[in-house]
């Protein structure tokens, strides 16, 4: 059976942890701030963690509901790529994958640019959702920094 997104099942224990640790992120956020908020300069530290927070919870989706297949090669599209680099046959897929693709066994399919299996969103990553992925560590990070700032 294909994972063709990180929201299908199955689940892993590694995408609860992912959840949990941002709620948490959010709640001790809140919790250490709530109290200081009448301070009106703390206003725009809360404004930018919720903007963070829904920054991030948006990468994390386009990440893992993409699908970062690759779609293997047509005849004409076969004879066009570079001799010395021999096409690899997929016996999974049935397909002469794309240069650069790999078959995942997490997902079952070949995945365009291979990056790896992201245990934490449960889910590949590859050439269309590797920009979606460094956003997400991005905005993870700035997140975290966020919260212990107060
Ligand atoms: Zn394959
Ligand atoms: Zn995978």
């Amino acid at each position: 059976m294909r994972h063709a997104s990180g929201t299908s099942s199955p689940y892993r224990n590694h995408q609860l942890v992912v959840s949990v640790v941002i709620l948490l992120d959010a709640f001790a956020f809140g919790l250490s701030i709530g109290p200081c908020l009448n301070e009106v300069e703390l206003w725009g530290l809360a404004a930018a963690f919720v903007f963070v927070l829904l920054a991030l919870v948006a990468t994390v989706l386009s990440t893992v509901c993409i699908n970062p297949i690759d779609v293997g090669m047509s005849r004409d599209q076969l004879a066009n790529v570079n001799q010395t680099k021999n096409p690899i046959y997929c016996f999974q897929c049935k397909f002469y994958m794309r240069p650069k693709s790999k078959h995942c066994w997490n997902c079952n399919m070949c995945i365009a640019g291979f990056d790896h299996h992201c245990l934490w969103v449960n889910h590949c990553i590859g050439t269309r959702n590797y920009g979606y992925f460094f956003a997400t560590t991005f905005w993870l990070l700035c997140s975290l920094a966020l919260s212990w700032a107060p």
